[in-house]
């Protein structure tokens, strides 16, 4: 028996030619007239003011009718194409940080509805000593986590961050002059004795608040990134 790929039985052929091309033309112009707006953000866990200004910037604008046509054939295509993440909340972030947790970010360098790397970076995010990471966003396959930890919870952990680099910059200076200077025994004597009550100060700051010593960041000789992370 001889099987038939390209068979011609088709119905549509009894349709006469001018109705096929007059339903197309409708189509068309029914796309044009009513384009789909891209939602291609998804992050609905923000609650914070400041994200939504950002959101509410990117989102706002109405594409213009011919962009219909290109979300509605394309929209899969074009999601899969742009590259996103979403930033991983921390417990102690800093101020310029907090208000990216929980939101996508599009890796691209120009992005339409939803703010770009470049624009988080220029407000601050992933600054020196950022704690930040960001996460490999697929839409519609991802879902980004609730936020475990409250503002206040979040503001009070950074506030004791800051208060231990503190310390920790105290330690290094000491250290450095004690090893970098011309001292008399005097001098040495008073130092030590300052660079051994600021160590006891901060070890009891880190046992009182359930924080590890961070011993690397104690060596005077470490660059500026280094002391912050
Ligand atoms: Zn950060």
């Amino acid at each position: 028996m001889k099987f038939n790929l390209f068979s011609t039985n088709s119905s549509i052929e009894n349709f006469p030619l001018y109705i096929i091309i007059l339903l197309i033309v409708v189509f068309v112009i029914i796309i044009i007239l009513f384009p789909r707006k891209n939602k291609l953000s998804s992050n609905k866990t923000k609650d914070d003011s400041e994200t939504k200004n950002i959101k509410s910037n990117k989102t706002n604008n109405t594409s213009p009718p011919i962009w219909g046509i290109y979300n509605w054939f394309g929209k899969k295509q074009a999601i899969r194409n742009i590259k996103t993440i979403y930033v991983k909340e921390v417990e102690d972030p800093c101020n310029l940080c907090l208000v990216f947790e929980g939101t996508v970010i599009s890796l691209e360098n120009y992005g339409k509805d939803m703010i770009t790397m470049n624009e988080a970076i220029s407000k601050g995010y992933h600054h020196l000593g950022c704690k930040h990471i960001d996460i490999d966003y697929y839409s519609d396959v991802t879902i980004i986590p609730e936020n475990k930890y409250s503002i206040q919870h979040k503001q009070t952990k950074y506030q004791l961050r800051l208060k231990h680099y503190k310390f920790e910059q105290k330690i290094r200076d000491l250290k450095y002059k004690l090893e970098n200077t011309n001292l008399s025994q005097k001098k040495i004597q008073s130092f030590k004795k300052q660079l051994e009550t600021e160590f006891k100060k901060m070890q009891y700051f880190l046992h009182l608040n359930n924080i590890q010593q961070n011993k690397k960041r104690e060596n005077p000789y470490i660059d500026d990134v280094s002391k912050f992370s």
